[in-house]
């Protein structure tokens, strides 16, 4: 299997992950918040950033999606797994992977909104900045226009628990 190339080294994703936890910490202060973690490529983000917050006031949820096959988007979202709790009149936070044309984030905002969640934020590791309309409250990193795998994201399935963030040579 080729190594990707190196784009953020585990210990710059480690220490960013802990800023953003404990600014996910200090806003929420003390407040019940469920995070909803966007499957697949959102787990091994959330798992780490869940461990930064309060087990007292913290419940984790999942909602599965993908839109990817290959390298590319197909532009059709397909969900295949919704939450299970019932979030209405909560805090809740959105917990992605990536962002890159928007479409799935736009979707999974509307379908979480439906929910009439007190609250929703948006938590996202990496973002592609070609997205204007959406308020990313907490951005990990801002990362240039390339497929990135690794830290929870694949390429056809492989690569995700790859503990950098890198590019592949093809
Ligand atoms: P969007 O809907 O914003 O175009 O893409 C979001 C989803 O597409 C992400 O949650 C992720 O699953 C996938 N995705 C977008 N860019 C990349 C990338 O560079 N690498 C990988 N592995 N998946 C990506």
């Amino acid at each position: 299997m080729i190594l990707p190339e190196v784009l953020l080294s585990e210990e710059q994703i480690l220490k960013r992950v802990a800023e953003l936890g404990k600014q996910i910490k200090d806003d929420y202060n003390g407040q019940e918040l469920v995070l909803i973690c966007a499957l697949r490529g959102g787990v091994i983000f959330m798992a780490d950033l869940a461990r930064q917050l309060d087990p007292l006031t913290t419940q984790l949820e999942f909602i599965k999606v993908s839109s990817y096959q290959g390298q590319e988007s197909t532009g059709k979202l397909v969900f295949s797994g919704d939450i299970a709790m019932d979030i209405e009149g909560l805090n809740v936070l959105l917990v992605e992977d990536i962002i890159d044309t928007g479409l799935t984030i736009d979707l999974l905002i509307k379908h979480i909104m439906a929910k009439k969640p007190k609250d929703l934020k948006v938590c996202a590791l990496l973002n592609k900045n070609k997205v204007k309309h959406i308020k990313i409250d907490y951005n990990g990193f801002d990362i240039p226009n390339n497929f990135v795998v690794g830290y929870g994201l694949d390429y056809n399935g492989k690569y995700r628990n790859l503990p950098y963030v890198g590019t592949l040579p093809y």
